[in-house]
């Protein structure tokens, strides 16, 4: 431990800090400008409602965890009370036209993408996101309004050939009722649009309880859905703090009320949750964690592969569920890849606060999460690991961008998901290594590699048990494509023109009687 910290000590003295002491622009002037858009209150039926009891938001970023905002600390009444006005307001929206469902959309994501700056800077003040990717997340999250908005009209449902000729069989699409929304910290707004978009499109209704830690960004969202247009009752949001969670999370997932539960956190939350769905027979959607897979063959342009390297692990400081986590590389390529890659950290990586223009890793979202990275960097170099970057951290949670090489698939890295900003590399020397190192993983989101061998792609992009493949490519998600997992990270898909399905049953209507 002591020869870990004198040597991660030596490696931070080169690691370049910004903007801890000297924001562009701080919180107070962005509460004044935002005004209409920092809320903190829940907001149900239309209405914006205090709690009994309130809860700190902070901005990770600062040195001493300012407090930014105090939010209404939502328990399972409001819950049950937000349950049942989105339970009313069903009655009403599932009976708006397609059409009109996808204008209110519409004009949700043309109100995000006005209101784009303020948004991004609370995104960057309660999660601590550098403000180029907060801005990034914003677009990302109207993306999903913008596509649902389109996709509402295209709800079809099916009319079969009849095995008799007095039988006509139709298959009609109906929305499944109240969705209730469990939401994560790490994409405070695009994961809450990438449901919503689906499930108001398909004529649901929504209850929404975000993160602790960023519920400012899903309170935003609602002020901008009643402007928008979005009917009382139609979108609502409970935050609440983490000890009232599992409280409101019973309410989400067992009253009867509620239709379906769709999740994105952890694999562990996930069990939970679906666990207490099972007792009222729901429909679930669960986004999981993953322990995505980064491999470069040998006959990978590897300047290309450490960009797509660069992409997939430091966005967000590492804490994306698609982020690469495990990197394998192949023998003949392994020592240029490792030089090349350790050249871009110096290079391109700055900490610092996430409203610094400079920043490109922000910091972590708490001490916990920090604990976890240097804990596995630890863990890595007490089992033979060699340090090449970083290693610790640099006060509070931030972490320093790390890369370790001579790892191996028995170190903890390896075997759980990290989300922060680590490197572990692994040579192997053959494709069925890698394929079976990389499928070791009881979690299955995304997996990543390059190579310019067509028949190997196909085989490997085939091969590989995750819901999602980048080949040749670091950065994946879009509107336009399904977002999901296999094995432990999950069921079900968002985005593409399935994510609407999850909101939808098909009803079967056979019309009998009718004259040959
Ligand atoms: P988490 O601890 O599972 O929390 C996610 C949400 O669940 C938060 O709103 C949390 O509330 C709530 N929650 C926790 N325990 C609960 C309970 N017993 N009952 C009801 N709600 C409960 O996950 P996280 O650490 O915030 O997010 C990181 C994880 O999410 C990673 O594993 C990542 O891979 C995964 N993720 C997956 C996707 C995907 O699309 N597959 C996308 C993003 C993130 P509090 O905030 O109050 O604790």
């Amino acid at each position: 431990m002591t020869m870990t910290t004198n040597m991660t000590a030596r490696m931070l003295s080169t690691t370049r800090v910004v903007g801890l002491a000297c924001r562009r622009f701080g919180w107070d002037a962005i509460a004044a400008a935002a005004a209409p858009l920092v809320r903190t209150r829940a907001y149900v039926d239309g209405r914006w409602l205090d709690a009994q009891d309130d809860f700190a938001v902070v901005d990770p970023g600062a040195a001493a965890r300012t407090e930014i905002a105090r939010v209404a600390d939502c328990g399972p009444e409001e819950a049950k009370q937000a349950v049942d006005a989105a339970h009313q307001a069903f009655r009403r929206w599932k009976d708006v036209t397609a059409k009109e469902r996808g204008a209110v959309l519409r004009k949700w994501a043309h109100l995000m993408e006005q209101h784009k700056e303020d948004l991004a800077r609370i995104i960057t003040f309660e999660s601590g996101k550098p403000m180029k990717e907060s801005l990034g997340e914003v677009s990302y999250s109207a993306s999903f309004l913008d596509w649902f908005s389109e996709e509402a009209r295209r709800v079809y449902g099916d009319v079969v050939p009849s095995p008799s000729k007095d039988r006509k069989i139709l298959l009609l699409k109906q929305p499944v009722g109240v969705a209730s929304f469990i939401t994560p910290w790490n994409f405070p707004s695009a994961m809450i649009t990438r449901k919503a978009g689906a499930a108001l499109a398909a004529g649901c209704t929504v209850v929404v309880k975000p993160a602790e830690d960023t519920p400012l960004s899903a309170l935003a969202l609602a002020e901008l859905s009643c402007q928008a247009g979005v009917p009382p009752g139609v979108f609502n949001v409970v935050p609440c703090s983490r000890e009232r969670a599992p409280s409101v999370g019973r309410v989400l997932c067992t009253d009867p009320l509620v239709a379906k539960i769709s999740f994105t956190g952890s694999t562990a939350t996930g069990k939970v949750l679906l666990k207490m769905a099972a007792d009222t027979v729901k429909k679930v959607s669960m986004e999981l964690g993953g322990h995505a897979p980064f491999i470069v063959f040998d006959s990978a342009d590897v300047d290309e592969a450490v960009r797509g390297a660069m992409a997939s692990k430091f966005r967000n400081s590492g804490q994306t569920c698609v982020c690469s986590n495990r990197f394998l590389v192949q023998s003949s390529v392994y020592d240029a890849f490792l030089a090349k890659l350790g050249a871009a950290m110096d290079r391109e990586l700055k900490l610092g606060h996430g409203g610094e223009p400079d920043t490109t890793q922000g910091p972590l979202i708490n001490d916990r999460a920090a604990d976890k990275v240097v804990g596995q960097v630890e863990d890595a170099l007490s089992r033979g690991a060699r340090l090449l970057r970083g290693g610790g951290r640099l006060g509070s949670s931030f972490v320093a961008p790390t890369l370790l090489a001579d790892v191996s698939p028995d170190m903890l890295c390896m075997r759980e998901e990290t989300f922060g900003p680590l490197v572990p590399v692994v040579r192997f020397a053959t494709e069925g290594e890698a394929l079976a190192i990389a499928n070791s993983s009881r979690t299955g989101l995304a997996g990543y590699f390059y190579s310019a061998d067509m028949s190997q792609i196909w085989r490997v992009a085939e091969a590989l048990e995750v819901g999602m493949v980048g080949v040749n490519e670091g950065l994946l998600s879009a509107a336009e494509g399904s977002f999901g997992g296999v094995k432990e990270s999950g069921l079900g898909l968002e985005g593409s023109k399935y994510g609407v399905d999850e909101y939808l049953h098909v009803k079967y209507v056979c019309m009998g009687g009718l004259a040959g």
